[in-house]
């Protein structure tokens, strides 16, 4: 089976592409490389440099590919930056997605997984199962509910059949493919940049939320467990569509993460207290029932240290990320 993958030079589509490829399916990546990296695209797939801004040739595409399924990576993915600058988001990535399903219902395409997020439920203190409140705090969680939305109609009305998962925090690298965005924002790269002496201190985005320590908690995922998941699902899309929340089950406040960062790599990592950014969940850790029960998934890396311990391995080897 052929598949599209948008967003595969990015760090999830990318270890996606890598995984799709051992199990013996053909890959085709679709990639602006405005964030992606072409190193990051992994041996053994088709490459198309190009931008689903750009829809009309999306159809020719998905013909003449002879793709059978898509998955969609491809966004803008920041929560505080989509406080600042909201229609990259409630614009760019909702008309992008909007083209990519324009063009698969178009050629009569069934089979299209999402990466969606955990950022489009409300907070809450405990597991957040997929019946729990739908309530995004910022324009990023708000594009992705609202391709969701898309989905859900044209699986009504067209037979699209799909998968939407929320990701909780994925995080980890595997073998040499890792997270490199340019600038980075995500709290592992940030502290691991500092271990390595690349940055100066961790800025730790508010302390004064209602949690143990009074900073964010979230639930990391390995992102080849995350891959996983999307492979899972591809092979269960014609029993009907679903939505899945993904992640350990387990979470982490920002001062644990960076106390495990500073036990894995042995260096100190200096933080200090920064205003809340705006956008966070005080407290977003996935409870993932539901894809174990029915698709059997678990994820095989689930211990936090491991997780780190796979990402400072990347970052050593690759001190400028996916520069020469
Ligand atoms: N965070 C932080 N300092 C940083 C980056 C992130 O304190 O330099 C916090 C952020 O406020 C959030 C958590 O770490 O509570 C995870 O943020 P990240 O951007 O990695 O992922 P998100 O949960 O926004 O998808």
């Amino acid at each position: 089976m052929r598949v599209l993958v948008t967003g595969g030079a990015g760090y999830i589509g990318s270890v996606v592409s890598a995984r799709l490829l051992e199990r013996g399916y053909d890959v085709t990546v679709l990639d602006n490389l405005t964030a992606g990296h072409r190193r990051a695209i992994p041996a053994g797939a088709r490459f198309v440099h190009a931008d689903l801004a750009e829809g009309a040739m999306l159809p020719h595409l998905l013909d003449e590919e002879r793709v059978e399924a898509v998955m969609h990576f491809a966004a803008n993915i920041k929560v505080g930056e989509s406080m600042r600058m909201p229609m990259r988001y409630l614009g760019d990535n909702v008309r992008n997605a909007l083209n990519l399903l324009d063009a698969v219902t178009t050629v009569g395409l069934k089979r299209f997984i999402f990466s969606s997020t955990a950022a489009l439920f409300a907070p809450s203190d405990s597991p957040i199962g997929e019946g729990d409140t739908i309530e995004p705090a910022s324009p990023y969680g708000e594009s992705k509910l609202m391709i969701e939305q898309a989905l859900r109609w044209l699986d009504a009305t067209t037979g699209l059949r799909y998968a939407a998962l929320r990701y909780f925090n994925a995080a980890g690298a595997w073998g040499n493919l890792g997270e490199d965005h340019r600038p980075e924002s995500h709290l592992i790269p940030v502290v691991l940049k500092v271990a390595l002496g690349e940055n100066g201190k961790v800025g730790i985005f508010g302390d004064d939320y209602p949690t143990s320590d009074g900073t964010c908690v979230r639930d990391y995922i390995h992102v080849v467990d995350l891959a996983d998941a999307h492979i899972a699902c591809l092979g269960a899309l014609e029993q009907g569509s679903r939505a899945y929340n993904l992640g350990n089950g387990r979470g982490f406040s920002v001062m644990e993460v960076v106390e495990v960062a500073r036990r894995v790599t042995g260096h100190p990592i200096e933080a200090e207290v920064l205003p809340r950014r705006p956008g966070d969940s005080p407290w977003l850790v996935a409870d993932s029932s539901r894809i174990r029960e029915e698709l059997g998934w678990s994820p095989q890396m689930p211990d936090l240290e491991t997780i780190v311990a796979t990402a400072w391995e990347w970052h050593r080897q690759h001190p400028r990320g996916y520069e020469e």
